[in-house]
C-alpha cells in the first residue's frame, strides 16, 4: 500500500529563529504552516554564544528596517529571557591592551529563547513537529512536485522554506555541493558554559588564542558566562577543545558543559530562491563573517520570506522579491563584514603582526567599524 503524502501550504524545515519567525508571520496571515524540526526539543542543544541583539542594534546595523512595526515588536523580547545586559564590548589585542565600544544587546539561554519563539509560532496557528528530520527530496516529474521524505512521513507543499541552519539541508538534498545555493567557509566553533570571575562586558580576544578567528566571553550572570572560540578551518595545531580548555584555565574559569557548531562565514549564498523554495537565516549564509552573529538576520529574513509568500499568494508578486529585500537590508553590512574577515585572513598571522596591525588600524576607524560591520576606514 502506498504511503500517504501529506500536503501543506508551506513547510518550514527547522525551528530555529528563522523558521519560527517565518512560521509565525505566515500563520498570522491565515497561511497553513507545518514546521519540521529534527531536534526533540526546540533549541536543544544550543549552538551559540547567546548574545542577542536589541532592536536598536539591529536598525543601527541594517538598512530599511526602521518602519517595520512587526519586526520591531518581535524584537521586544520579554524580561525573563534577558539574563544580562550587554552594553559594552571590549576587544583585546594579543598584548592584553583592550578597546571598548558600546553595544545594545543582552545574553540569554538559546534553549529558552528558541523555545519562546517556537511557542509564539504555535500560538499564531503554526504546527511544529519535533523529533522529525528531513532526509530526502525526490522530484516527481509526472506530478510536477517535490516529495519531502522525513524519517516519519512524506510531504508535499506549495512553498518550502529552508530554515535548517548553516548546513542548508534543503539545498544539500536538492543541489548537492552547488556553490550557488550552499553557504561557504564553514568555521568550526566550540564553546562552554563556565563559572568563575566573569567580566561585565562582552569580551573578544584576537590573536593566537584563536588563529584567524577570535575567542569570546559573554557574561550570562555575575558568575556565569558563555565562553568560546571559532577559528579558520585548518589553522589549529591541536584541537579546538584543547584551545578552549587552556583559555578557560588561564582565566581560572570552571567549565560546566561543552557545545559547538559550524558557522558559515562566507557571506550570502548567490541564490536564495529556487522555484518555490526560499532559504532563510544561516541556510542563506546571512551570518556576519567578521563576528559570527546571525540571530537577527535569521529572524528578519524569516519574516521577509513569509511576506514574500503572502505577496505571491495575494498579488502574484515574484518570489525573487524576497532575495531583493534581503540584499537591500543586509548587503552593506554583510559585504563590509566579509571584507574585514578577508583582511584578517590575509594579514593577521602571528601575535606580533596582529598586534601591530590592529594598533595601526586603531580602535575607532578599524576595530570598532569591523566589529559593527561598517566599512573600516582603512578599506576606503
Ligand atoms: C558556536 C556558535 C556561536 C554563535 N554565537 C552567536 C551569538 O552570540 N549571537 C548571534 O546572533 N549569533 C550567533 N551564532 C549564530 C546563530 O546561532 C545563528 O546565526 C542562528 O541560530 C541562525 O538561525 P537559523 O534559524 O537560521 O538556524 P538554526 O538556529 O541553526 O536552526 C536550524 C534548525 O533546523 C533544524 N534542522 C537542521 N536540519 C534539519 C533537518 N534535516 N530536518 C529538520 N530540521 C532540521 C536544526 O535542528 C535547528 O533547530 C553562533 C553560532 C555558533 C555555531
Amino acid at each position: 500500500m502506498a504511503i500517504e503524502v501529506e500536503h501543506r501550504q508551506v513547510i518550514v524545515i527547522g525551528a530555529g529563529p528563522a523558521g519560527s519567525a517565518c512560521a509565525q508571520k505566515l500563520s498570522e496571515s491565515g497561511v497553513d504552516v507545518l514546521v519540521i524540526e529534527r531536534r526533540d526539543i526546540i533549541g536543544n542543544p544550543a549552538q551559540c554564544g547567546e548574545c542577542i541583539p536589541n532592536w536598536g542594534e539591529v536598525v543601527a546595523t541594517f538598512s530599511n528596517l526602521d518602519d517595520h512595526q512587526w519586526l520591531k515588536t518581535y524584537f521586544d523580547f520579554p524580561d525573563r529571557l534577558r539574563l544580562h545586559r550587554l552594553d559594552n564590548m571590549r576587544v583585546f589585542l594579543p598584548s592584553g591592551k583592550s578597546y571598548k565600544f558600546e553595544l545594545d544587546a543582552f545574553s540569554g539561554h538559546r534553549l529558552q529563547f528558541d523555545g519562546f519563539l517556537g511557542e509564539k509560532a504555535i500560538q499564531a496557528g503554526a504546527e511544529i513537529r519535533c523529533g522529525e528530520a528531513l532526509k530526502k527530496i525526490q522530484h516527481q516529474s509526472k506530478l510536477n512536485r517535490d516529495l519531502l521524505v522525513t524519517d516519519k512521513g512524506r510531504y508535499s507543499c506549495d512553498y518550502l522554506i529552508d530554515a535548517s541552519g548553516s548546513l542548508a539541508q534543503v539545498a544539500r538534498l536538492t543541489k548537492g555541493q552547488d556553490d550557488l545555493y550552499r553557504p561557504k567557509d564553514q568555521i568550526p566553533t566550540i564553546y562552554a558554559q563556565v563559572q568563575g570571575k566573569i567580566p561585565d562586558s562582552f569580551d573578544v580576544f584576537i590573536g593566537s588564542v584563536a588563529p584567524s578567528g577570535y575567542a569570546w566571553i559573554i557574561p550570562k550572570g555575575p558568575n556565569s558566562a558563555n565562553v568560546g572560540l571559532g577559528v579558520r578551518a585548518g589553522k589549529l595545531d591541536g584541537n579546538l577543545k584543547q584551545y578552549l580548555q587552556k583559555f578557560c584555565d588561564d582565566l581560572n574559569l570552571e567549565i560546566l558543559s561543552w557545545g559547538g557548531g559550524w558557522i558559515a562565514m562566507g557571506g550570502p549564498v548567490e541564490c536564495m530562491v529556487n522555484g518555490n523554495t526560499l532559504a532563510v537565516g544561516d541556510a542563506a549564509g546571512l551570518v556576519m563573517p567578521s563576528n559570527g552573529g546571525g540571530i537577527s538576520q535569521a529572524i528578519i529574513s524569516g519574516c521577509f520570506a513569509a511576506e514574500a509568500i503572502i505577496d505571491n499568494l495575494q498579488n502574484g508578486t515574484n518570489l525573487l522579491e524576497y532575495e531583493n529585500r534581503v540584499r537591500a537590508s543586509f548587503s552593506r553590512a554583510l559585504n563590509n563584514s566579509l571584507r574585514s574577515k578577508k583582511m584578517s585572513y590575509a594579514f593577521m598571522n602571528g601575535d606580533l603582526v596582529t598586534e601591530v596591525l590592529l594598533r595601526i588600524l586603531g580602535p575607532i576607524g578599524g576595530i570598532k567599524r569591523a566589529m559593527e560591520c561598517d566599512k573600516p576606514l582603512w578599506l576606503i
